[in-house]
């Protein structure tokens, strides 16, 4: 049933963090204690003040950058060089899902909102370094995040990815919204609390389980 349900699908599309790699791992906080720091010494703020800015940003825009970006005209690339400026030694390669996405038929692509090169620094230590076909970051959408319909649209325009011929992987439900208005087929991934959406088509907490089901 779930091989039936993919059968159409010509591009495979993953998000990257927590949803290539589990939520639980160390990684994103040391990006968010960077982006607290950031904010603190661009904005002249206190720390809990910086904090409460990075989470707020964040949920209104979709990302802290985006937010900073919109309401304080921060320059995106020292901001994205600062912040993703940490230990990547906590990821450990991941053979199983590695062998899970090759086995895929089609094109298989990573949409993050962080960077090209952050991508490549974390597939690299997953063990997923030529995994990819392709990698496309905020960078390439302008610097638009992902729920914004724009960055789907510039996105999958430079991929040449058709929606409807396309499968979504996320750990974010509503960066699932825009795709499945769109046609592609959503997958959400290690989601915490598990809630039956419209536009979600499918979820699971084990990635790699998951993408042997389809092939
Ligand atoms: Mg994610």
């Amino acid at each position: 049933m779930t091989r039936n349900a993919f059968s159409h699908v010509t591009h495979w599309v993953f998000d990257l963090d927590h949803t290539l790699y589990p939520p639980e791992n160390a990684l994103f906080s040391q990006i968010e204690k960077k982006m607290t720091d950031y904010v603190m010494k661009n904005l002249n703020l206190t720390e809990p003040q910086a904090n409460q800015m990075r989470v707020q940003y964040w949920q209104q825009y979709g990302t802290t950058l985006a937010g900073l970006m919109r309401e304080h005209d921060i320059d995106p690339v020292p901001f994205l060089d600062s912040v993703h400026d940490i230990d990547f030694s906590v990821l450990s390669p991941n053979p199983e899902l590695c062998e899970a996405i090759h086995a895929l038929p089609g094109r298989k692509l990573i949409y993050t909102n962080g960077t090209k090169p952050y991508a490549n620094c974390v597939l690299g230590h997953l063990g997923l370094g030529d995994t990819f076909d392709a990698i496309y970051g905020v960078e390439h959408a302008g610097y638009s995040p992902k729920p914004e319909r724009i960055a789907y649209e510039r996105v999958f325009e430079q991929a040449k990815v058709n929606p409807v011929q396309a499968a979504m992987f996320e750990d974010s439900d509503v960066n699932l919204l825009v795709p499945h208005a769109l046609g592609v087929k959503t997958v959400l991934v290690h989601s915490a609390s598990p809630k039956p959406s419209d536009h979600i088509h499918f979820q699971t907490s084990d990635l790699t389980t998951f993408l042997r089901q389809i092939v």
